[in-house]
């Protein structure tokens, strides 16, 4: 199965995605994860990469592209894989679509997940994040023991761009810019539109069955 996560940052898509690997066995390709690794690493990717994620802004298309063209090529996502954070702009979407008819191949569902703003704000500010990946948010969803992650044991950390400030531009950068995505996966017929106000169980379970089970 291919899969697009599509939703404001904040909506739940790394936390569902989580649960979606391990029921599908197929792996969650997150372009934030990929290019925060980068910028760890200090790679010239993460170089290029670094100012546009401090200011909430996207990293140009072009080189998200390219990322996204090399990782799909890899063994592990023979049988199916969940974009989270990919595509952002229809130019994305656009290069995406061209990839995959490239590979003979093309997406199955495209779940939209909903989630007013104030929620969203909320979300980021008490997120906490692992490097294994583990996504945690002080009252919503506390790993066991503060501060620390239950799959791990690692040190957990707060995003630098999880700042209310940054938080509002990239809100503002997903409405200009993501946003227009959903019309586009409605035109194409792919479009699930999922309810994204709940417990983590039951998000789970609308995206489940949106799927097809
Ligand atoms: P969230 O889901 O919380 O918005 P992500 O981890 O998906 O965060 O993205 C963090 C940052 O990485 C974005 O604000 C952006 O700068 C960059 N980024 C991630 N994916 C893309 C993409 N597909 N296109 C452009 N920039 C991206
Ligand atoms: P995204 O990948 O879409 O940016 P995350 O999965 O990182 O979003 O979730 C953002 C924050 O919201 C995290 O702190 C996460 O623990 C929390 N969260 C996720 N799903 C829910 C939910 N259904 N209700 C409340 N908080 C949630
Ligand atoms: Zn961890």
């Amino acid at each position: 199965m291919r899969l697009i996560l599509l939703g404001p940052p904040g909506a739940g898509k790394g936390t569902q995605a989580e649960r979606l690997v391990a029921k599908y066995q197929i792996p969650q390709i997150s372009t934030g994860d990929i290019l925060r690794a980068a910028v760890r690493d200090g790679t010239d990717l993460g170089k290029t990469a670094k100012s546009y994620m401090d200011s909430g802004g996207l990293v140009p298309d072009a080189v998200v592209i390219g990322i996204i063209e090399e990782r799909l090529k890899e063994d592990d996502c023979a049988n199916g894989y969940i974009l989270d954070g990919f595509p952002r702009t229809v130019a994305q979407a656009d290069a995406l679509k061209n990839v995959l008819a490239g590979m003979g191949q093309a997406i199955d569902h495209v779940v939209s997940v909903e989630v007013p703003n104030e929620d969203l704000v909320e979300r980021l500010s008490g997120r906490r994040s692992c490097k294994c990946g583990a996504m945690y948010h002080v009252t919503f969803n506390p790993p066991k023991k503060e501060g620390v992650c239950d799959k791990c044991g690692g040190e957990l950390f707060q995003r630098a761009d999880d700042q209310e400030e940054t938080i509002r531009s990239r809100l503002a950068v997903y409405e200009e810019q993501t946003a227009p995505l959903i019309a586009y996966y409605e035109k194409a017929g792919l479009l699930r539109r999922i309810d994204g106000v709940g417990s983590l169980d039951e998000i789970f379970g609308r995206i489940v069955e949106a799927i097809g089970g």
